[in-house]
């Protein structure tokens, strides 16, 4: 079993705290999905599970074992970097084969497992070449390999997309989530890019300024955010958030309906994207964002009535959830 528990978990580097009381558990063969702005601590929790940094607080425990002081070697865990680290000098075959070779494996067994993971990610036609013969996609998919090819329990992904062109992202997203139905392997993925989370996960963890925000399903999320800070994180464009007499008034653009209810607004900007528009309206001297199928014909400067579908509130002080 690789389920992978974290408990009262605390990073800091000198007087910086990083991470602050981590508590989360990781079921067998989850896709968990780590997001948050950038400098909240994400990579540092991953390479905290990977055992590239020590832990200050807190324990860690993956298939049950607590791991605080082992070597990351010994965590059957295999873990994807953005930047690939592919060795330039070495094929195709040798950079798949290369974490067996260090483990002194015979070459009957690396040719195997190697044929093995290039069947799996269709890197057959391309085990001669070299990583500066290849495409990006080729290359991430190349260092996917490498990772599988020891068949870990655990594999960590730290931002594995982020330097693809957005096309590319998408087709690579998609993989990722085949992959992940195929190997049956607990995933975890870190990533700033709220999409990719919503897209990927069974469960995401929000984290801002190393301290957990919200964990739960995409849907949980989206439908019902834990705070202001998720409202304004998850969905895009990001929820509108107002603040009333006593209480911030929660908004998604898509539950703002044009023409009908009982609200006034002014149109300020329309922007089309095709099969729908967003209208940037003045709300009693709010800036509110809507978004609406198209065709709109609104022009700049006109009152309109509105009205709202599904809100949510929050307390003005804690910003948490009422
Ligand atoms: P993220 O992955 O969410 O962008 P990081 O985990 O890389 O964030 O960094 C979280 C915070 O920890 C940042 O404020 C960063 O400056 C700090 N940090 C990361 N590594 C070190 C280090 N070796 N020494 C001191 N501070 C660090």
């Amino acid at each position: 079993m690789a389920n992978v528990s974290l408990s009262a978990l605390e990073k800091s580097y000198d007087d910086t705290q990083v991470l602050t009381g981590i508590d989360l558990e990781i079921v067998d063969g989850e896709y968990l999905v780590l997001v948050g702005p950038s400098g909240c601590g994400k990579s540092t929790l991953l390479r905290c599970i990977a055992g590239l940094e020590t832990i200050t607080g807190g324990t860690l425990e993956i298939g049950g074992q607590r791991m605080n002081d082992v070597a990351p070697q010994d965590r059957n865990i295999a873990m994807v970097f953005q930047s690939y680290a592919l060795y330039p000098h070495m094929s195709v075959r040798r950079n798949l084969g290369f974490p067996l070779e260090i483990r002194k494996q015979s070459q009957e067994e690396i040719g195997e497992a190697v044929a093995k993971v290039a069947k799996l990610l269709e890197l057959d036609a391309l085990l001669d070449r070299f990583p500066g013969q290849l495409s990006g996609g080729q290359r991430q998919r190349v260092a996917m390999g490498r990772a599988m090819v020891r068949d870990p329990a655990v594999f960590l992904f730290d931002e594995p997309l982020s330097n693809l062109d957005a096309a590319l992202r998408g087709h690579m997203r998609a993989e990722l989530k085949r992959l992940h139905r195929r190997l049956g392997s607990t995933f975890i993925h870190v990533t700033h890019d709220q999409v990719e989370a919503l897209t990927l996960a069974d469960r995401i963890m929000v984290l801002n300024e190393g301290v957990v925000q919200q964990v739960g399903t995409p849907r949980d999320l989206f439908d019902r955010p834990a705070n202001t800070f998720v409202a304004g994180f998850i969905g895009s464009p990001a929820m509108n958030l107002l603040e009333q007499e006593d209480h911030t008034l929660g908004v998604r653009p898509t539950d703002i309906r044009l023409g009908e209810g009982e609200k006034r607004a002014k149109v300020d900007l329309v922007e089309s994207l095709g099969a729908e528009a967003l209208v940037h309206l003045d709300f009693n001297g709010s800036a509110l964002l809507a978004q609406v199928p198209e065709p709109v014909s609104l022009e700049a400067g006109a009152e309109i009535a509105l009205g709202f579908g599904t809100t949510h509130r929050f307390d003005k002080v804690s910003g948490q959830r009422l």
